[in-house]
Parts: structure tokens; C-alpha cells; sequence
């Protein structure tokens, strides 16, 4: 064996070399995984994976609410839709707001599921924790430093995507942005990256799942979807998300894709998502993984406290149990 090849084989051994500067999400800066607890239960980071499903936009209640009772009844634990959305064009379709927000509190009340929505403007921030468990970080203001700072300071879980052209140094440092504000309830997800080929919509780095496992101790999902951005290749890859180790995951559902307002190439139907559900029970037992506990609505809401107690139930949410 040459010297090189010897060198090599020391770093491997040794595992993947994580620079000091991520003093608070790096593996090593503490004993036990961080795992991150919504109100219904659903979890990020354990033996049990979270199924985040719903519509990429909030469109209507009689929309949002067929979405989420069939993602409920198939299984998924945490509704997603945006009532704020990063549109590439300023015509497109730019979210609901504040009544998109009611929506989805009242629809995942309704079928007993967690509520992760996108926030986009550091001034939204405690509004949008009012109805939502979890804050979605879009992959377009993953470096938007006084969001970071402004979630970091809110306590409530905080979904993190990748950005569009991040490297993984890139996106653990904006992590490090949220857990030094004092909020430790982060979820990284995989989106995809831009590249070079168009064939797909982005494309979908799943090695940082096995290699953030190493890095960091914070969960890691994968939003096939926006990853793929067309609905018959979000199966396979949805599959081998969970095969790979991935915590959970974040697919698009729209109960008619066709006449959606947004991403509809890229949602399952309720039906398709179902016969997706059924596929991953398969693989997370051989990942060694449990699908999402059934949670019951409670009567009135499975978080029927939520609205009056605002943004200081927002500093109890979100536990950290490891
Ligand atoms: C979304 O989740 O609908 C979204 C806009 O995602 P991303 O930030 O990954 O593009
Ligand atoms: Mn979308």
C-alpha cells in the first residue's frame, strides 16, 4: 500500500472530519441524537420516522381538508402546505396567508396531525407559530440570517432545507445560526440541489443522509418532490430515502394535482400517496424503522389550547428529549 493510500484509509477510519466552527450541531458535541417532538407526538430523529404530506400551496379549506384527511388516512402524521410561498415569479400564485394558516390548523386539529408551514419574513415568524408546530425554512432563504436568528429565538421546531446550491458546510452552519439563538428543535431536509441536468428538477444528494448521520446530531428528511418535481419518480425515491436512513419525509400531496396552483407535476394523488404509505411500511422495517403511530383527533382538536396560547405555548413546544 502506498503512503497516500495509507493516509486515506486513517481519515475513513477515523469517520468524516467535521471542522470546529459547528460547535453546537456536530455529532460529538453530545452523548445522545437530538430528537424532535411535535404536540401530536409525531417525532423526528427516532426509531419512528415523521410523514410530512399535503399540498405544496394552500388553495381552500375544501382543498386543504380532502388533502388531509386522505393523508391522514393513510397514515401520515404532520400536514404540510404553504400559506406563504417563495414563487419564483411575482404573478404566480403567492399563498393565502393568515387565512391559509387557520386552514391548516383547523384541518390538522381535525385529522389529529402536526402542522409544518413555511415562513418567510422574519416579521411572520411569531404569527406563524400561533397555528404551526413546525417552521419550514425554504431552500431559498436557507442564508437569510435574521430568519435564522428570528427562528433560533422562537423555540418552535424549525424545519431546515438545503439550499439551492448549498454545500453541506453551507447548511450546517445555518443550522448552527438556529441552535446558538437557543432553539435546538432543528430538522435538516434534503431537496436537492441545483446541477448541471435538467432531466429532473433538482438533484437529490441522498448521500448526505448516510454522511449527516456522521456529522451532526440533528435528523435528517428528504423531500422527494421538489427533489424530483415528477409525481411517478417520487415513489422509488421516496423508498430509497428510507433505505438510505432518512428520519422521515416530506411529500407533496394535492387531492386533484392537475388543477393545482402550484407544483402539481410533482404531487401525488391521495390514492397514489396511500399505495406509497403501503411500499415504505415495507422498507422501514428493514431500515429498522416504525412507520408513524395513528393519532387520534381530540374532540375540539387535537390542539385546541393552541390559538389562545400563541407564541408563549410556542417557547414550550418542541421538546428535546436525547
Ligand atoms: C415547498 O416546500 O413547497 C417549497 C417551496 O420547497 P423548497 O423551499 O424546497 O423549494
Ligand atoms: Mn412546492
Amino acid at each position: 500500500m502506498s503512503d497516500g493510500a495509507c493516509v486515506e484509509a486513517r481519515v475513513v477510519e477515523r469517520g468524516v472530519n467535521v471542522p470546529q466552527s459547528y460547535r453546537l450541531v456536530r455529532r460529538d458535541s453530545r452523548a445522545e441524537r437530538t430528537i424532535v417532538r411535535l404536540s401530536n407526538g409525531a417525532t423526528f430523529g427516532g426509531d419512528e420516522i415523521a410523514i410530512c404530506a399535503g399540498p405544496c400551496g394552500v388553495e381552500s379549506a375544501e382543498q386543504l381538508e380532502l388533502a388531509a384527511a386522505g393523508v391522514a388516512a393513510a397514515g401520515a402524521n404532520v400536514l404540510r402546505g404553504g400559506a406563504y410561498k417563495p414563487r419564483t415569479s411575482p404573478y404566480s400564485f403567492q399563498g393565502l396567508g393568515e387565512e391559509g394558516l387557520k386552514m391548516l390548523r383547523d384541518s390538522g386539529d381535525r385529522h389529529g396531525l402536526g402542522v409544518v408551514t413555511e415562513v418567510l419574513d422574519p416579521r411572520d415568524v411569531e404569527k406563524v407559530a400561533i397555528y404551526a408546530d413546525m417552521l419550514q425554512i425554504g431552500t431559498r432563504n436557507m442564508q437569510n440570517f435574521p430568519l435564522l436568528r428570528e427562528v433560533g429565538a422562537s423555540r418552535v421546531p424549525v424545519l431546515l432545507k438545503r439550499g439551492l446550491s448549498a454545500t453541506v458546510q453551507e447548511w450546517l452552519l445555518a443550522a448552527e445560526y438556529v441552535l446558538l439563538g437557543g432553539n435546538e428543535n432543528v430538522v435538516l431536509c434534503e431537496r436537492g440541489v441545483r446541477s448541471f441536468d435538467p432531466a429532473t428538477r433538482n438533484l437529490l444528494d441522498i448521500a448526505v443522509v448516510p454522511l449527516l448521520e456522521e456529522m451532526t446530531h440533528l435528523p435528517v428528511i428528504v423531500d422527494p418532490s421538489h427533489a424530483m418535481g415528477i409525481a411517478r419518480l417520487v415513489p422509488p425515491i421516496a423508498v430509497a430515502s428510507i433505505a438510505a436512513g432518512a428520519h422521515g419525509l416530506l411529500i407533496e400531496v394535492h387531492p386533484d394535482p392537475a388543477n393545482a396552483l402550484s407544483d402539481g407535476a410533482q404531487s401525488l394523488d391521495c390514492e397514489q400517496f396511500a399505495l406509497l404509505m403501503r411500499r415504505l411500511a415495507l422498507v422501514a422495517e428493514f431500515a429498522g424503522r416504525r412507520m408513524p403511530q395513528r393519532v387520534k383527533p381530540s374532540a375540539g382538536g387535537a390542539n385546541g389550547q393552541r390559538k389562545a396560547e400563541g407564541a408563549v405555548r410556542s417557547s414550550k413546544s418542541g421538546v428535546r428529549l436525547a
